[in-house]
């Protein structure tokens, strides 16, 4: 008796306890009444949790004031026993989980908050319970009648994703079913997924930033850096492709070896820049006059640039260098050096015939050959005065 006069029931309450039941007497003691079946937990000095069914009435002085209450406990555990202990260790478990979970009965009435929901509330637990969940929560989670019409059309489980309160929560809604399957509520769990929402979209954007990149990397591995134009590289891979379908489709193949004029005499006059800067207009002049989009021109190295001209046979390879030639003529780039005074070009053309793309000469020996032929013709062009387009019989 010395351990427990002096003290209120509450004391010897586990707090979450004290406060459940504490808010059940208030009610009790604002109306003065009577009570019975008052169920609570309260802790035995051991530790262990004894389950006590109250009763009680009010005591009132002469002049009807309330002065107090007598009652009497029953101790329910013997019956109880070790169910309620799992049951205690269920709602310890509901209440600290780090998810915010609720009840609502069927009137969207809240039953039960455990502390992650009260915290989101900036509220208590018990000063939930009883409060209609639409006034508290936001549509996602409140509209109680909607989500019992669809669990009661069979519906198991809905999940959405709420913004709320500069957050972004993962809302789960399942039906509450008493022992007879009966539909009774709602049980809730909100998620905060504003961290992972955040780092989906960093990652979505660091997705793109390395699509981008790989894209940029791979126009620098493709590209010459001073003409924009395919490098030699991608050069040699297109003189590939084009060897295989000329031999599969049975068509010509043509290329043009380009070959800049006294260009040493050009940088020696004008400086290296400026002779990059010529490089860039050439590039562009001999872009312009190519007409087919299968046309290709690369640079090939130095100042020298290679045309890649499938399904064209000699004849139509030598109109078209003569084109690109004069285009550079017309263009009268200065170029003091030169006995023409201006920036001139020598193109050598080699063709392969459809039958020579077969067998032997597919693949590198293919190419090997075609580059050899157009090299050989800017030889001859060069010797027979430079400004001119050569063709040699291979
Ligand atoms: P030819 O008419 O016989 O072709 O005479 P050329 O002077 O053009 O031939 P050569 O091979 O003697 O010299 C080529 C020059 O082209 C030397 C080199 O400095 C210059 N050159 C090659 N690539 C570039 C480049 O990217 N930029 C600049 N500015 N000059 C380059
Ligand atoms: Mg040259
Ligand atoms: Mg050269």
């Amino acid at each position: 008796p010395e351990q427990i006069l002096g003290r209120t029931p509450f004391d010897l309450m586990p707090p979450e306890e004290a406060q459940r039941v504490g808010a059940l007497f208030g009610a009790i003691v604002a109306e003065q009444r009577a009570f019975s079946g008052l169920i609570n937990r309260n802790l035995h000095a051991d530790g262990h949790v004894v389950v006590l069914e109250t009763s009680g009435v009010p005591l009132f002085d002469e002049h009807g004031t309330l002065t107090g209450y007598r009652g009497i406990d029953r101790d329910l555990s013997p019956a109880i026993g070790a169910l309620d202990q799992r049951v205690l260790q269920l709602e310890a478990l509901y209440a600290a989980a780090p998810i915010a979970l609720g009840l609502v009965d069927r009137n969207g009435i809240v039953l039960n908050a455990n502390h992650a929901l009260a915290k989101l509330l900036d509220a208590v637990p018990v000063a939930l319970v009883g409060q209609p969940v639409e006034a508290l929560l936001p549509p996602a989670v409140g509209r109680t009648q909607r989500y019992l019409q669809r669990f009661e059309a069979g519906e198991t489980l809905v999940e959405k994703v709420m913004e709320w309160a500069g957050s972004c929560f993962q809302v789960t809604v399942q039906g509450l079913r008493d022992s007879g399957e009966q539909l009774i509520g709602l049980s809730f769990a909100l998620t905060d997924i504003t961290e992972q929402q955040r780092m989906r979209q960093a990652l979505a954007q660091s997705n793109r930033e390395l699509e981008l990149a790989n894209v940029r990397l791979s126009e620098l591995a493709e590209k010459d850096y001073l003409t924009k134009l395919p490098n030699r590289r991608r050069f040699d891979e297109l003189l590939r492709q084009e060897v295989a379908r000329g031999a599969r489709e049975g068509s010509p193949l043509s290329l043009l070896m380009i070959d800049v004029d006294q260009f040493k005499a050009y940088n020696d006059h004008y400086g290296h820049q400026a002779g990059d800067e010529c490089m860039r207009r050439l590039a562009q002049l001999l872009q312009a006059g190519l007409l087919r989009p299968a046309d290709v021109a690369c640079r090939y190295g130095g100042e020298e640039f290679a045309v890649v001209l499938p399904q064209t046979a000699a004849g139509s390879a030598e109109q078209v260098a003569e084109r690109l030639r004069q285009h550079v003529h017309m263009a009268q780039l200065p170029h003091a050096g030169s006995n023409l005074g201006r920036v001139t070009v020598s193109i050598g053309v080699g063709t392969l015939l459809a039958n020579e793309l077969i067998g032997e000469g597919s693949g590198s020996a293919g190419m090997a050959r075609l580059i050899n032929a157009a090299d050989r013709s800017l030889y001859a062009a060069k010797t027979a005065g430079r400004n001119r387009v050569c063709l040699l019989a291979v």
